[in-house]
């Protein structure tokens, strides 16, 4: 027991430091004071804001319209996408169009770029909506409360720079498309390589020309097939009269059990009409000896 109270009444050794300087002194000083200071002002700041938040009009309606608006003016991610594509020859890599690559492949995967585009563009129309809203309620309400704790100045000051730190974000609509074509020599010992990019507009309007160049397309092959359609039983009886019942090329007749046809001279994928001066008689060796060249 003795022994014990010895033990715990034995004093520890104390730090040995030297007693602060005159100049350590008063640097600790100033910082207390400064800290201090700083303390006080941020109080003062934070209290104004909240007096401000309290009690402005502006505010609180911002505050409605943000929630409001805060579901349909979200961001959405970049649209990226990568389409890639070798050949097999340097001239095919030469002539590769990249635009029209990248003009067929979006086409390809069509409804899934028309849903991008459309709820980025349907984010971007509600936002004009907000920001219109939000202008006029800057007009209309900013400066209407005041605080009489606070100079009205300050007070608008503060309001104004809550009200605009407040506002929702623009959603920025943004794609990063890419093609790219390679080509590498048989034995390896060169490779090529070249890329196109479309940003979210290009890639908005390369998806219209795509679709309008299709629909050019539907049209001309909807108008050959009603060229088609218009040569009626009638109108090859009156070319087959007009021709004598003979081909135009070599005279063969149908009285020698020569099988006749009619023939488009400017054919119907050249936008040849059906018209009788468009017309001839042919027989069958000289209808497919004129190869695609004449075929009607
Ligand atoms: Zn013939």
């Amino acid at each position: 027991m003795r022994y014990f109270l010895a033990l715990s009444s034995r004093e520890l050794p104390l730090e040995t430091r030297a007693s602060p300087t005159p100049g350590e002194i008063a640097l600790i000083a100033i910082a207390v004071v400064v800290l201090a200071v700083m303390g006080i002002v941020f109080a003062v700041a934070a209290r104004r804001r909240r007096l401000v938040r309290e009690s402005s009009l502006a505010l609180l309606h911002l505050a409605d319209l943000n929630s409001a608006f805060a579901a349909s003016v979200g961001r959405y991610p970049v649209i990226r996408k990568s389409f890639s594509v070798r050949m097999n020859t340097k001239t095919k890599y030469d002539k590769f169009d990249l635009g029209n690559f990248l003009r067929y492949s979006v086409l390809e995967s069509e409804s899934w770029f028309e849903h991008e585009i459309s709820v980025r563009l349907t984010a971007l129309g509600y936002f004009e909506d907000y920001h219109n809203r939000f202008e006029q309620l800057s007009r209309q309400m900013l400066g209407a409360t005041a605080d009489p704790r606070m100079a009205p100045q300050r007070y608008a000051a503060i309001e104004a720079k809550l009200f605009h730190r407040a506002k929702l974000p623009h959603p920025d609509a943004l794609a990063d498309i890419t093609a790219t074509v390679r080509y590498t020599s048989p034995k390896g010992q060169n490779s090529y390589v070249r890329h196109a990019t479309w940003d979210f507009h290009q890639l908005r309007l390369g998806l219209q020309t795509a679709q309008a160049a299709r629909a050019r397309q539907s049209t001309v092959q909807a108008s050959r097939q009603r060229e088609r359609q218009l040569l009626t039983p009638q109108m090859r009886v009156d070319v087959l009269r007009r021709d004598r019942y003979s081909c135009r090329m070599c005279g063969a007749r149908a009285e020698d059990g020569i099988a006749l046809e009619i023939d488009h001279i400017t054919p119907i994928s050249w936008d040849g009409l059906t018209r009788p001066e468009n017309l001839q008689t042919l027989c069958h060796d000289c209808n497919r000896g004129k190869g695609a060249r004449f075929r009607g």
